[in-house]
């Protein structure tokens, strides 16, 4: 199993004249035996079904024997612009590009990994519309469209490792086909013959790829799906390529469209200044009031690297793939550094918490009071009160406006330095619902009551 544990990656999110300063990731899992996947995602901007799925890969699989390289964000600027490429199609850069372009560094970078000697095979995820056929069915079903496909360049690469690419893609489309969910969505092999004078494909990812001896594969989805269902087929594909590479891996969830969304949206978050920590998913479409440092950049951490904090005005907006997720309007404070946690009793037991965490309530909370602080439970108030620790706080205390989320259960509690009023750190403190009470392991001091 899993173990529930959050890593944050470090984002740089600054503008400089209108351009995000967003640079793509490289995720290394495994334990350096065996072959090396590379998977690569967001080469273009508006293919939310592969780059979700490769950002799945990095966060919620463990890789037990071989090596899995991720990068889920190539077009990382595209994907939070929602366009399929800022500054044109990336994917028809690999042939000659001028050093003026914008891309050319990303292109470099990306170029120096995929012929890197330790990756074995290489997969590039896209989002394709309609459904590819080797005959023509409908305007949706035929030999043009892109969805539903495992893509070669050519039938294999003489004395390459995996270089027997069309048996592989097959292999792929097996794994894939053997779980779809309807038979209509089944994939085929689509070998483009890149080589045979295909000169859109000659400009591509892959074909740059297999001219450096690297064995690379494309593999659609399609477009007229939704996002998760788009990465539950990149994931099966994913997984034919692990299998076949006896690429070793672990998932604690069950690989099916319902349970891909629920991954998608589960336990996404973003840090500021490590001492903030907000939900990306389910947040408020404004948080205001929130206390960023005086005359310093945010500098923002998340768990998932699809996510970016980028300033809009006076304002800042969290992005998530080409979701536009949660406004911030900051408060500005100068920043204490004394503590990096706070004491708090949850449901009786005294817990340590840190700054930039959250706590998760049953019944009640009450946050411990410490000489020198001062603490704000943002939206509860008691007349002529101004240091809201000592107090026993329950749900019934908060006003819900005032919660982060959108279902009112998650609440800022803000511990400022009281002399010079700077800003500590914040706690968000979560109220189970009857739901998750039930399903949760419940403490032992309340279980009886
Ligand atoms: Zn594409």
């Amino acid at each position: 199993m899993l173990k529930n544990i959050l890593i944050f990656f470090l984002l740089t999110s600054t503008i400089l004249y209108g351009r995000l300063d967003l640079d793509f990731s490289v995720h290394k899992l495994g334990n350096g035996k065996g072959n090396t996947l590379l998977i690569i995602g967001g080469i273009q901007g508006d293919e939310p079904g592969g780059f979700t799925a490769a950002s799945l890969i990095a966060t919620k699989y463990k890789i037990t024997n071989g090596n899995v390289w991720v990068v889920p964000n190539l077009a990382f600027e595209s994907i939070i612009k929602r366009s399929r490429g800022v500054y044109g199609d990336l994917n028809r850069k690999f042939a000659n590009l001028k050093k003026s372009d914008p891309d050319y560094e990303t292109i470099q970078r990306i170029k120096k990994l995929i012929i890197n000697d330790e990756v074995d095979v290489i997969v590039n995820l896209h989002d394709g519309s309609g459904f590819y056929r080797k005959k023509y069915v409908n305007k949706m079903k035929n030999p043009n469209r892109w969805g539903q496909c495992s893509i070669i360049d050519q039938e294999k690469m003489d004395g390459v490792k995996f270089g027997n690419l069309q048996e592989i893609s097959e292999k792929v489309v097996e794994n894939v086909n053997k779980y779809s969910i309807n038979k209509e969505y089944n994939y085929l092999v689509n070998n483009t013959k890149t080589g045979e004078g295909n000169q859109e494909m000659a400009k591509t990812l892959t074909w740059y790829a297999v001219k450096n001896n690297k064995p690379a594969f494309g593999n659609e989805a399609s477009k007229s799906f939704r996002t998760h269902t788009r990465a539950f087929y990149h994931l099966l594909a994913v997984e034919g390529f692990m299998k076949y590479l006896d690429i070793e891996f672990e998932r604690d969830f069950k690989l099916t469209p319902r349970q891909v969304r629920a991954e998608i949206n589960n336990d996404v978050k973003v840090a500021m200044n490590e001492k903030i920590v907000l939900d990306v998913v389910g947040s408020r479409n404004w948080i205001n009031y929130l206390p960023l440092q005086k005359g310093s950049k945010v500098k923002a951490s998340s768990t998932n690297p699809l996510t970016a904090v980028v300033s809009n005005g006076k304002n800042y907006r969290i992005h998530y793939g080409n979701r536009r997720m949660s406004y911030i309007a900051p408060q500005y404070f100068d920043y204490d550094t004394s503590i990096k946690s706070f004491d708090f009793m949850v449901d009786g037991q005294k817990k340590t918490v840190d700054f930039g965490s959250h706590v998760n309530v049953y019944n009640n909370f009450m946050v411990e009071p410490k000489k020198g602080y001062r603490v704000n439970v943002i939206g509860f108030s008691k007349r002529n009160i101004k240091n809201e620790s000592g107090i026993k706080v329950t749900k019934r205390d908060v006003v819900k406006r005032f919660s982060v989320d959108k279902k009112g259960t998650t609440y800022r509690v803000e511990v400022y330095k009281e002399k010079e009023n700077k800003f500590a750190g914040m706690v968000l403190v979560k109220f189970q619902d009857r739901k998750t009470y039930a399903s949760s392991s419940i403490p032992s001091s309340i279980k009886n009551n």
